[in-house]
């Protein structure tokens, strides 16, 4: 089994698409931080275990370990971390390495690992509006570079990568969901050509903490970005809710508990303003620059759901 193990990953470790892969992830965080810092952001460093973390919307394990008497989980998102600091420092982001324990059927699309990074990002006092347009910047700007400084890795991979162009199509998600039928998401990835959003996603599918639509219950003032050819989620944002007793309900509305977000919640007692913001997968980026089946191949050490990995 080891010996298996281990010749497999010297394979992967020495092959040409990892190295393509590494150097296109390399050229994406550098791209993306430098659009950033241009337009005024501050990197933050990491949070890699709270005794706060994102709940997520859908069951994963978690992981959690004790120190000194406190209970703390290692990081699903710095979600309500981006939230806090970014009433100080209006725009901020941040490579996050986020730890998600999906269960094994999540290894069949081909996009998740149990270990990632995601560029995190939130500005204060930003229509959802304002996130979509940077995250458009962001993505065909960062393709715009890789076909630059990468046409011939891109050639090797028989890669067609068209520069997206802006703004890109929106889709409410009801009427999605509604014309297409419950895997709407996978099949508008393999209709269309370009990066698309889904919008106004209804609470019952989302966490608690994006922004409640003053005017349509229930729906909510998020975005998701999906990118085309069948390689699915990009990205997930939204405003959040930043009023106490909103953010209360919210909770409430999900069936979770205060004492789970103590920290959270008394600092949103001391007040907040509106921010959005989302949170970009690196790994599923690199993917879809290159143009892979399977995320796994971006990544030297990949954790894959369901698998033993080193
Ligand atoms: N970071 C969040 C997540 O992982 C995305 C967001 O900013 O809403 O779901
Ligand atoms: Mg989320």
């Amino acid at each position: 089994m080891q010996e298996v193990v281990s010749t497999v990953l010297r394979d992967h470790l020495k092959g040409e698409r990892l190295r393509i892969a590494l150097e296109v992830n390399t050229l994406v965080r550098r791209k993306m931080a430098d659009l950033l810092i241009e337009k005024g952001f501050l990197e933050i460093p990491p949070v890699i275990f709270s005794s706060v973390t994102d709940p997520l919307n859908h069951p994963v394990y978690d992981p959690t370990f004790e120190y000194e008497g406190s209970r703390y989980s290692l990081t699903k998102s710095m979600i309500f971390h981006k939230q806090m600091i970014v009433q100080e420092i209006p725009k901020i982001f941040t490579f996050s390495p986020n730890v998600r324990l999906e269960t094994p059927d999540k290894a069949e699309t081909g996009r998740h690992l149990l270990e990632f990074t995601q560029l995190d990002l939130e500005m204060l006092n930003a229509p959802r509006e304002e996130s979509m347009k940077l995250a458009e910047t962001l993505i065909s700007e960062t393709i715009r570079e890789v076909r630059k400084k990468l046409p011939d890795r891109l050639r090797s991979l028989h890669r067609e990568l068209p520069i997206p162009k802006t703004p890109f199509k929106v889709f409410k998600f009801t009427e999605a969901r509604e014309k297409y039928g419950k895997d709407f998401e996978q099949k508008l990835s393999e209709i269309e050509k370009e990066p698309f959003w889904i919008i106004d996603i209804p609470l019952k599918e989302r966490e608690f903490y994006d922004r409640e639509k003053d005017d349509e219950k229930g729906i909510l003032r998020d975005m998701d970005l999906i990118y085309p050819e069948g390689f699915n989620e990009a990205i997930s944002g939204g405003e959040r809710e930043f009023e106490i007793e909103r953010i209360r309900e919210r909770i409430l509305a999900k069936g979770q508990t205060f004492e789970q977000f103590k920290w959270y919640l008394d600092y949103a007692s001391g007040g907040m303003e509106l921010s959005s913001g989302f949170g970009l997968g690196i790994e599923r980026f690199t993917r879809f620059i290159c143009g892979f089946k399977r995320i796994e191949e971006v990544h030297p050490f990949p954790k894959v759901p369901g698998k033993f990995c080193i």
